[in-house]
C-alpha cells in the first residue's frame, strides 16, 4: 500500500511535540510491515536540513490570491529514516527557524498544503492513501474533492489524524480566495462558527477520522473546544489508536543521549546512575525521591498548577523530595516557577526551554514523572517514562486514562482525577510512600518496562482503518 503522510512535524526534522514522534515513527514501521510510507513537511531552516543530503524531486509556483510563491520539493538522499522523507521548500514561508508561532501561519500552511497537492498530482501514478495529521493539513481532503485541478485525487481515500483537537486553525472567510479554484455551492463545508477551520474542515470531508487515543475519542464528543457536535456526527467513520511509541529511539539500553545504558535486568543500578549525573547538573539530592515533569508549559498540560503544587509539596517534605522541571509555554507560569528557585536550592529546580537530551535523562534518572493534564490526546511522556523504569503520576484523562492504572489496582502508576493542586500533592505523597517500599516500587517500575507500546502492533490498526476507506472506492 502507498501512503503520503502529510504532517507539520516529523522527528528527528522538525519537532516541537508528540505528533513529530509519531510521524517520525509510524511510517517507518508501515515500512517495515511491507508499504511504502512516504513523510511529507515544510522546510523549515533546521539543523537536520542543514546536515543531510537532498535531491530536488520538483519546483512549481504556489499561488495564493495575489501572491505567488515559487516552491520546491526536496527529497531526503539516503531514506536514513526509514521512510522517503520530502520537504517542501517554499522560502519566504518556511525559511525561519520556529514551526509555528507567526502571523502568518496561515498563509505558511496553506501554501504548504497546495504546494504538496500540486506535486503530488503531478507524479506518475496515485497514492492509496493521504493521511493527514491535524489542523495543518485539514484542508487537503476538501481540495482533494472539490477543487477542480485536483480532479485526479477525487477517488484518493483521505484520512485525518487528530493528535490535538484544541488547535483548529480558523481564518475568516475575507481569505477564501486562497484555495485553489472549487465549485462554490460547497462553499458550506468549509464553514464552521462563521469562519473557515481547517481542523473541521478535515473531519467533514476525510473518508476515516483517527484520535490517538480511544479514550479521547469519546471525551472530544462532550469537550472538543466546540467541534463537540461535529464529532458526534463523524462517529460512523472515527476511531482511536492509541499511539506507540519508537522503541529503537526510546530504549534505556541502546539510547544514545545517556551516558549510562540499563536495561530491565540492571535497571536499579542503571537508574541510580542517571539519576546521579541528573542531580550533579542540577544541584539536586540523589538519595531523596525525584520528580520531575517534561512539556509544554501550559493550561492544557496543568503547567499552570505546577508553581503552587511544587512550594506546596516543598514545604509539606520538607528536603525529603526534588522537583526538577524541564519545559517552556506561558511566560508567566515560566516566572513563577524559577520565582521558587531560592526557597528550594538544593532540591527543587528548572531548564526553562526545549531540550532533547535532557529530556531523555529526565526519563532515565527520575523516579516519577508528574502528567497533571486538564487535556492529553495521547500522551508519549508517560510511555516513554514507562519504558525507562519511572513512574507516572497522571490525571485520568485522554490517552493517559487509557495507558495507566493505578498501582492500588495493580497497575503502572499513580493516577488522580482532577486538575487540582491538591490532587497533584495527594500523589505525590503516596509516592513518597511507594519510594520507601523499594520492593513494591522496583515491581512496578518492571511492569512498566516491559509493557509493550510498539508502533509494530499499533501499525496495524491503522492499515486496518486504510484499508477499510480503501475498499470503499
Ligand atoms: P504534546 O505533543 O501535547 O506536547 P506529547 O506527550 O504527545 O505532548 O509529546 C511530547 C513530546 O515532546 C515528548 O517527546 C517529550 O519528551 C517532548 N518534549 C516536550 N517538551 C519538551 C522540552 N521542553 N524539552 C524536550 N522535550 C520535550
Amino acid at each position: 500500500m502507498e501512503i503520503f503522510h502529510i504532517s507539520a512535524e516529523c522527528y528527528p526534522v522538525a519537532k516541537v511535540g508528540g505528533l513529530a514522534d509519531v510521524v517520525g515513527a509510524l511510517p517507518k514501521y508501515q515500512n517495515n510491515a511491507g508499504h511504502l510510507a512516504r513523510v511529507v513537511i515544510p522546510c523549515y531552516d533546521t539543523k537536520f536540513k542543514k546536515e543531510n543530503e537532498f535531491d530536488c524531486v520538483h519546483w512549481g509556483t504556489v499561488k495564493l490570491g495575489k501572491f505567488n510563491f515559487s516552491f520546491s520539493v526536496l527529497k531526503e538522499s539516503t531514506d536514513k529514516l526509514g521512510f522517503e522523507l520530502y520537504l517542501v521548500e517554499i522560502p519566504e514561508l518556511f525559511d525561519r527557524k520556529n514551526v509555528y508561532g507567526y502571523e502568518d501561519d496561515i498563509e505558511r500552511f496553506l501554501s504548504f498544503q497546495i504546494a504538496t497537492l500540486d506535486w503530488i498530482i503531478g507524479r506518475a501514478g496515485k497514492p492509496d492513501v493521504i493521511n493527514c495529521h491535524d489542523h495543518h493539513t485539514g484542508l487537503i481532503p476538501f481540495m482533494m474533492l472539490y477543487c477542480n485541478k485536483y480532479q485526479k485525487l477525487r477517488n484518493t481515500p483521505s484520512m485525518i489524524t487528530i493528535h490535538n483537537g484544541l488547535y483548529q486553525g480558523q481564518f475568516g472567510f475575507d481569505k477564501l480566495h486562497y484555495l485553489p479554484e472549487f465549485d462554490l455551492s460547497h462553499v458550506n463545508v468549509l464553514e464552521w462558527d462563521n469562519c473557515i477551520n481547517s481542523l473541521a474542515v478535515g473531519i467533514k470531508c476525510a473518508w476515516a477520522v483517527t484520535t490517538v487515543s480511544p479514550n479521547y475519542l469519546n471525551e472530544i464528543n462532550y469537550s472538543a473546544n466546540g467541534l463537540e457536535s461535529l464529532f458526534n456526527v463523524v462517529r460512523y467513520k472515527s476511531k482511536g489508536i492509541l499511539n506507540g511509541i519508537d522503541t529503537e529511539v526510546w530504549d534505556p539500553a541502546k539510547d544514545k543521549m545517556l551516558e549510562k545504558n540499563y536495561s530491565v535486568a540492571n535497571f536499579e543500578i542503571g537508574k541510580q546512575q542517571n539519576k546521579e549525573i541528573l542531580c550533579a547538573l542540577f544541584n539536586l539530592d540523589p538519595t531523596k525521591p525525584l520528580f520531575s515533569f517534561i512539556g509544554r508549559l501550559l493550561e492544557e498540560k496543568g503547567g499552570d498548577l505546577l508553581p503552587h503544587a511544587t512550594a506546596l509539596a516543598m514545604s509539606e517534605n520538607y528536603k525529603e523530595i526534588n522537583i526538577l522541571i524541564l519545559g517552556s509555554g506561558n511566560p508567566e507560569i515560566e516566572n513563577q516557577l524559577n520565582h521558587l528557585l531560592p526557597d528550594y536550592k538544593g532540591n527543587y529546580n528548572t531548564f526553562i526551554g526545549y531540550n532533547e537530551e535532557l529530556a531523555h535523562l529526565i526519563y532515565a534518572g527520575a523516579d516519577f514523572l508528574l502528567m497533571p493534564s486538564r487535556v492529553e490526546p495521547c500522551g508519549l511522556n508517560q510511555m516513554y517514562s514507562l519504558r525507562y523504569g519511572t513512574i507516572p503520576i497522571v490525571r485520568r484523562t485522554g490517552g493517559l486514562k487509557d495507558t495507566v492504572i493505578d498501582f492500588g489496582d495493580n497497575g503502572n502508576g499513580i493516577c488522580h482525577d482532577q486538575a487540582s493542586v491538591g490532587d497533584i500533592c495527594y500523589s505525590i505523597q503516596r509516592a513518597i510512600q511507594l519510594y520507601q517500599d523499594k520492593e513494591n516500587l522496583n515491581k512496578i517500575r518492571k511492569v512498566g518496562m516491559l509493557t509493550d507500546h510498539s508502533w509494530e502492533r499499533v501499525c496495524q490498526e491503522y492499515i486496518e482503518v486504510y484499508n477499510l476507506i480503501i475498499n470503499k472506492v
